[in-house]
């Protein structure tokens, strides 16, 4: 479904009553009420955002709300197997897949800022490729639901189930904050999820090439991510 004829109906204050008393009824629920919470409270305003990591979240809306928009963020730096699993999912589950790009190709950010500005200033790229491209896209949603878990990060270990997303002014929803990768596991073995191949592959978080690598034993999943560059976030979920 596409969302970009449903008017908002809500202040943002309401929203962040809204998110404030949900955020307690439903911190021990399953990620399925949650959800289906979620749809019936925004409808055509609530999205799931995906990386296309793994379709465990994709997979769990679908079945909460037939049809749902699945925001993907195409940078133009993933992995084929990325885009791959993007078009599997689109043709495998009931979900509308909506994919959004930069403003710029990397060829036209190549002329204005050098090239692999990845390199040289990620946090630059990051914003540029995925935060104001997101920003823009969440426009035509009051809520959106992300795949982060608690066990990913340090960073990620106080993410609530519904939270208040005070930059963009909407409802952030994490469904599977308090799952584990056993959890994941567990799930995506019993329906059958989509995975993105690299998670087989020595990779176990999957962001743009030049910025992602396998990671070592006994490193945290999402060690491999800006590897070596004191970045730990794109500022997607900061
Ligand atoms: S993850 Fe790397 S390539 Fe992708 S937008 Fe960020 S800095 Fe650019």
């Amino acid at each position: 479904m596409s969302s970009d004829h449903i008017a908002q109906t809500r202040s943002p204050e309401e929203l962040e009553r809204l998110a404030d008393a949900a955020g307690r009824e439903l911190e021990d629920a399953p990620a399925l009420d949650v959800l289906r919470w979620a749809a019936d409270t925004f409808g055509a305003r609530f999205c799931v955002t995906s990386s296309m990591e793994d379709a465990v979240v994709a997979h769990l809306a679908s079945r909460a709300f037939p049809g749902v928009d699945v925001v993907f963020l195409d940078t133009g730096y993933h992995f084929p197997e990325t885009i791959g699993t993007r078009d599997a999912v689109a043709a495998v589950l009931d979900v509308n897949v909506i994919t959004l790009t930069p403003r710029q190709t990397v060829a036209e950010q190549d002329a204005e800022h050098g090239p692999k500005l990845h390199d040289r200033d990620p946090d630059l790229c990051c914003a540029l490729r995925k935060v104001q491209p997101l920003e823009e896209g969440l426009r035509a949603y009051d809520a959106w639901a992300t795949g982060l878990r608690r066990d990913e990060s340090p960073t990620r270990a106080g993410t609530p189930v519904v939270g208040w997303d005070a930059k963009r002014r909407k409802v952030k929803i994490a469904p599977i904050a308090r799952w584990t990768q056993q959890d994941v596991d567990t799930y995506v073995a019993e329906h059958g999820v989509l995975t993105n191949p690299l998670l087989m592959d020595g990779y176990s978080s999957v962001g743009c090439a030049p910025c992602t690598r396998r990671i070592l034993a006994g490193e945290d999943t999402r060690a491999g991510r800006w590897a070596g560059r004191g970045k730990t976030e794109c500022g997607l979920h900061i």
